[in-house]
């Protein structure tokens, strides 16, 4: 038996905007338009199915609440879903979920029929030619550095950027500390498909973005416009992934977002500072979903990865930088590459306005300013007799020829630890050690850091070093 539609859903509209709040009333259940009331059945349109299955996600109970309140204990509901077909030439087409409301255990049985009379809802076609990609054109594979801190992250990267979506890297999860290259490496990805694919749409958002305009998008009740956007991306770079912990609605959303992506072939790419496992504050779904494609790590880029980036930078802006400028600040930025970026920037200033050289003075002068150092006043006679100490060898063996390991590693460690504690340069260092030549320190730097990353019972001894030092450094006497 037909009875009026409208009034049924009219009557479901009061129970349910008593139940929700104005600005989910508005974005969800305005939206809906009733299609047909007859036999305990309601049956609503809404505008997709990412729309449906958010309904189904969090509105169940208020949903049955209302049908059962107007139509009876028997009420029923049934959905009509306009969907996009993923396809920009055809428009979206209409399916039902006849089995009405499912529980949450037992889903539709019955696969969506097509029907396709019901289209009240305006789809904007996206165009990539006109989509802002919001990507930096110089982060490129061809300014990004290949070292063993990146390799495997950058060529999963490549493949990705040959063949967005069809390799099994998808999502692509790429995680490291701050100023690893994280941001680099994925936009270069972006570059890289635009320029050869420039059919795919391709996007690129920090979290925030995503965070922010998600939540305008929701105050402004333009939900459907911000997913049927989202839908149409090919390429979706989702960076610092970390900080949408905590944040339910949003991870809700892109949930739904990465599931049709990633059902439809589309390529996912995320970043985060750590790896999915450690990632605190999401719901486990979404988590066990960054594990689907493949994880990569970059890490801390070693000396020479350094060194090459150094070079790249100021080649690429025409400046010639000394080696042993290009070392000393190899060495002594190891906060972070973004910290070297500011000091090479800073260096380029320098020497294009102000004409100024180059050198060792310059570069050190730089470096205060951006670089926060360990203030000490520690002296290398001191640490060498700290360290001397500590693996009970003679303190004058820092400065002898002996090449016995026993004396060897201790005397390398104190010069990784004069490296840390004191201004000193590298061949200010060599001195102090029996008259060595800077290459010899920096040898003695990369051995330390080498063993360091092998060895995690003599990374315990350094560290326990340079604790020592510090409490040292700390108090005022030497
Ligand atoms: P993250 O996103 O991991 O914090 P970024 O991608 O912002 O790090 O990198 C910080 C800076 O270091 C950027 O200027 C970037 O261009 C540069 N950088 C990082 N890794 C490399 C690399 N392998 N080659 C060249 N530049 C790099
Ligand atoms: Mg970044």
């Amino acid at each position: 038996m037909e009875v009026d539609r409208a009034a049924v859903w009219n009557d479901c509209l009061e129970i349910l905007r008593k139940e929700v709040d104005d600005q989910n009333f508005t974005t969800w259940f305005k939206p809906i338009v009733p299609l047909k009331a007859a036999d305990n059945v309601l049956t609503i349109q809404v505008p997709s199915q990412f729309f449906y299955e958010w309904l189904e996600e969090n509105y169940v109970p208020v949903l049955k609440k209302a049908v059962h309140a107007v139509l009876g204990p028997n009420g029923k509901l049934e959905y009509s879903v306009i969907v996009d077909s993923g396809n920009r030439q055809s428009p979206p087409v209409t399916v039902s979920y006849p089995n009405g409301l499912k529980s949450k255990q037992g889903q539709s049985s019955n696969g969506p029929v097509s029907s396709g009379e019901y289209t009240p809802f305006t789809y904007r076609v996206l165009n990539p030619q006109n989509v802002n990609s919001r990507l930096n054109p110089t982060y490129t594979f061809d300014t990004f550095v290949e070292g063993d801190c990146n390799r495997l992250a950058r060529s999963a990267g490549l493949a990705v950027a040959k063949k967005p979506g069809i390799t099994s890297f998808n999502p692509l999860m790429l995680y490291g500390g701050v100023g690893v290259g994280k941001t680099h490496l994925v936009q270069a990805i972006g570059n890289e498909i635009r320029s050869k694919l420039p059919e795919k749409v391709v996007l690129y958002v920090d979290q925030n973005d995503f965070t922010n305009q998600f939540l305008n998008a929701l105050q402004n009740n333009q939900i459907q416009d911000f997913q049927n956007f989202y839908l149409q991306v090919d390429l979706l770079i989702l960076d610092d992934v970390q900080f949408l912990a905590g944040r339910e609605k949003t991870q809700e959303m892109f949930f739904h977002i990465f599931n049709q992506l990633h059902q439809t072939g589309k390529q996912i790419i995320m970043t985060s500072d750590c790896p999915p496992r450690d990632l605190k504050g999401f719901q486990e779904r979404l988590l066990s979903r960054f594990k689907w494609g493949l994880t990569a790590d970059l890490q801390e880029p070693d000396f020479e990865t350094k060194l090459a980036i150094i070079h790249n930078k100021m080649e690429s802006d025409g400046i010639q930088i000394p080696t042993e400028v290009a070392e000393y600040l190899a060495f002594s930025v190891d906060t972070n590459l973004r910290d070297m970026e500011g000091v090479l920037n800073s260096l380029l200033f320098h020497a294009t306005l102000l004409k100024k050289e180059i050198d060792l003075e310059l570069a050190r002068e730089v470096m205060k300013n951006i670089v926060k150092e360990i203030q000490s006043d520690v002296s290398v006679d001191f640490i060498q007799k700290t360290v001397a100490d500590y693996f009970k060898i003679d303190a004058e063996a820092m400065k002898s020829k002996v090449k016995k390991r026993e004396i060897v590693i201790p005397r390398q460690v104190a010069m990784y630890l004069c490296k840390r504690f004191t201004q000193l340069t590298l061949q200010l260092i060599g001195e102090n050690f029996g008259g060595r030549d800077h290459s010899t320190v920096i040898h003695a730097l990369e051995s330390v850091e080498d063993m360091m990353k092998a060895e995690p019972s003599f990374k315990n001894q350094v560290d326990e070093l340079y604790k020592k030092l510090k409490t040292r450094v700390g108090s005022s006497s030497n």
